[in-house]
């Protein structure tokens, strides 16, 4: 049966079974690379799944590691994108600004990709015809994964009931980029043929979603299993936790109450400690740029007479 995701079928040049199966291996790969970070971003920001759109991770990853970026033109739009990591590290990141903005979207999660997925290498460029080397099929698999995740698809398309246009729309992608998505998850969950899968979203995309609707009915059980698996890293909850308020308690962060995890929090930066009254113990940790250990004090003994 042949349903190795179209994304490789298409872009890549391969000829052995061996290099067909790894090249599937890479499709899970970075799949499970962008699950891991985004799921929990999207939890622990209680993000809607159905207004979800690739900005607020791309920003959030743009903003924490100060890659600057910008847009950039070339005559006949040569150079679809562009990722330059100069001698100290920085990185600077831009796309052609006279693309449809559907694909500059595409080339900007691109070349995140080429960043998050540490491709060796200190410059990028998206030629039209360098397209199909391994460090570019990941790039783009990541940028599908990231403007189209699995549990969003499902919400919009089985939950919500949306056209395709619509979603296409609503998560800033082109029509194709999202056929050939749907078609990468449905082949790959579901080990369908390619072929009955194109048609399917054909028909979708011609207005019917019944035979869609079926086909997300069987993949639903394991998206939805998939996406309670990626849990939120209490260190970096307490980290957004943190720059959120000055001050947290074991209520919102249940790990405080462990010494191992206190210790391992515990910086110059961030400070721990509990308060203790009458058989009753309150774990918390505050902010040491904000706080001083007496104010933290103060708040976790408010908050013990309050509760
Ligand atoms: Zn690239």
């Amino acid at each position: 049966m042949d349903n190795r995701p179209l994304f490789l079928y298409n872009k890549v040049s391969f000829k052995t079974d061996k290099e067909v199966k790894y090249l599937e291996n890479t499709f899970s790969k970075i799949s499970s690379v962008v699950k891991s970070q985004l799921y929990p971003f999207i939890k622990l920001r209680e993000l809607s799944l159905l207004s979800y759109t690739y900005e607020d991770f791309f920003d959030y990853i743009v903003k924490k590691n100060d890659i600057k970026v910008l847009g950039h033109h070339f005559s006949k739009r040569r150079i679809d994108g562009l990722t330059i990591i100069d001698s100290q590290g920085g990185v600077s990141l831009s796309y052609e600004k006279e693309n449809p903005v559907t694909r500059q979207n595409f080339t900007k999660c691109h070349e995140l990709g080429h960043f998050l997925l540490g491709h060796q290498g200190n410059v990028f460029t998206e030629l039209k015809d360098n397209q199909d080397t391994l460090e570019e099929v990941e790039a783009n698999c990541f940028s599908a994964c990231v403007l189209m995740p699995e549990i969003v698809l499902l919400s919009k398309i089985y939950y919500q009931r949306s056209r395709f246009q619509e979603v296409a729309n609503s998560l800033l992608v082109s029509a194709e980029a999202l056929s050939i998505r749907l078609l990468d998850i449905l082949t790959h969950l579901l080990n369908e043929y390619r072929e009955y899968v194109g048609q399917v979203i054909q028909t979708y995309r011609s207005g019917d979603n019944r035979k869609i609707l079926q086909l997300f009915n069987r993949a639903h059980d394991s998206i939805v299993a998939d996406y309670q698996h990626y849990e939120i890293v209490p260190q970096e909850k307490l980290d957004y936790l943190l720059q959120q308020k000055d001050f947290i308690t074991d209520d919102e962060l249940p790990e405080l109450t462990d010494i191992d995890f206190r210790n391992q929090i515990s910086s110059r930066k961030i400070g721990t400690w509990a308060y203790y009254d009458r058989g009753k113990t309150i774990f918390y940790a505050w902010n040491k740029e904000k706080l001083t250990e007496k104010e933290a004090y103060q708040k976790a003994k408010t908050k013990y007479y309050l509760s």
